[in-house]
């Protein structure tokens, strides 16, 4: 791997931000010399091949924007990232030195597509970066990088970019951040990066994601800036100027992981051990929860009734509604917490009425 890649690429927080699109020489090599002047930016990024949900709208410059970014590079000093999803995209970039590429969210979701794409990475020294799949699926996610693997890529890397989700929501793309966390948990050897921009949709709400993936301490961020944001050819609602991508990264409040301090550590040993103690009683209660749920399901069995009574179960959440809220807890949380409770707790009312 070239020098300046392999410095970015261990850099953290690792920072990328260009443009959307690569939309005219001049626009990428102004994005890219405000961008370096900041001196916060890492890798430049652009797509030159845009996969739009929609036919119609700009699809992307594509081949001939390659140089420009060869020249941004040399004007700048920072690495290049492009997206890809064909086997002809991976040749380009790779014949027109692009230094980081990675696979869209787009493309995560189709097999055949990351398979071709895996396929023509075989024997390049060149880092991926993996995009979550539009549709909340780990799987699949997974499995892209289990292809890119097995073509004996070294460097992956994975973005959070939200997941579609049906009904309006105040994201673009709902982050689902336990779904994040969870193939983070399932993958500790690779870096994560969030891309707040993809997950907004919009410029407002940008800080608040980018704090909260500094707080869950990913390893670096993706965020898509533009000179001239409002007229940007593709994703305008959710760019930024380089200026203000700089005040952003210079207002987040930056937490370490570790310090160095005995008490420290000594006060948040006691709060886990505390932590962990409520945790085990939580799950003796479950446990004793679903012991009587079993209790009822033989009731049930024994006088013929359903298991399922939507009265009672709409009663239980109100309940819980009231309750949660004296207490500070979120009717979201509630709602899934009593889902999943439920969920268990029918579980093992089946068991006993089909023993
Ligand atoms: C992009 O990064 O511009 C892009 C198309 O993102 P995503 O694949 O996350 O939709
Ligand atoms: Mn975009």
């Amino acid at each position: 791997m070239k020098q300046i890649t392999q410095q970015a690429w261990a850099k953290r927080p690792l920072i990328i931000s260009g443009p959307c699109s690569a939309e005219t020489e001049e626009q990428v090599l102004a994005t890219a010399q405000q961008l370096a002047n900041t001196g916060k930016v890492d890798v430049l990024r652009a797509g030159i091949w845009k996969p739009r949900t929609r036919p119609g709208s700009f699809e992307g410059i594509g081949t001939k924007g390659l140089p420009w970014l060869q020249q941004a590079k040399k004007l700048t000093g920072l690495p290049v990232a492009v997206e890809v999803a064909t086997a002809k995209q991976v040749e380009d970039a790779l014949h027109f030195d692009v230094d980081i590429l990675w696979i869209g969210a787009r493309t995560t979701v189709n097999p055949f597509s990351v398979q071709e794409v895996a396929d023509a990475l075989r024997g390049a020294d060149v880092p991926v970066l993996i995009k979550n799949p539009i549709n909340p699926d780990l799987e699949l996610w997974l499995g892209a990088v289990e292809r890119v693997a097995k073509s004996n890529i070294k460097q992956i890397g994975l973005i959070h970019r939200g997941f579609s989700s049906y009904g309006n929501t105040e994201y673009r793309n709902a982050p689902m951040w336990h779904l994040a966390i969870e193939m983070k948990r399932r993958n500790p050897e690779l870096m994560v990066i969030n891309d707040p921009s993809h997950i907004c949709g919009r410029r407002d709400i940008l800080m608040d994601v980018m704090q909260k993936a500094i707080d869950l301490d990913y390893d670096g961020l993706m965020i898509e800036s533009h000179i001239d944001p409002d007229n940007a050819w593709s994703d305008a609602k959710q760019q930024v100027t380089p200026e203000k991508l700089a005040e952003m990264l210079n207002t987040l409040a930056w937490r370490k992981e570790d310090v160095d301090s005995e008490s420290y550590h000594a006060a948040l040993e006691k709060l886990r051990q505390q932590i962990n103690h409520l945790d085990d009683e939580l799950l003796q209660i479950l446990g004793q929860r679903m012991k009587v749920a079993e209790q009822i399901g033989t009731y049930k069995k024994n006088n013929n009734i359903t298991i399922l009574q939507t009265n009672r179960w709409n009663e239980i959440l109100d309940r819980a509604f009231l309750k949660g809220d004296k207490l500070g807890l979120s009717k979201e949380f509630i709602t899934r917490y009593f889902d999943a409770v439920h969920m268990e707790s029918i579980n093992h009312q089946n068991k006993i009425m089909n023993s």
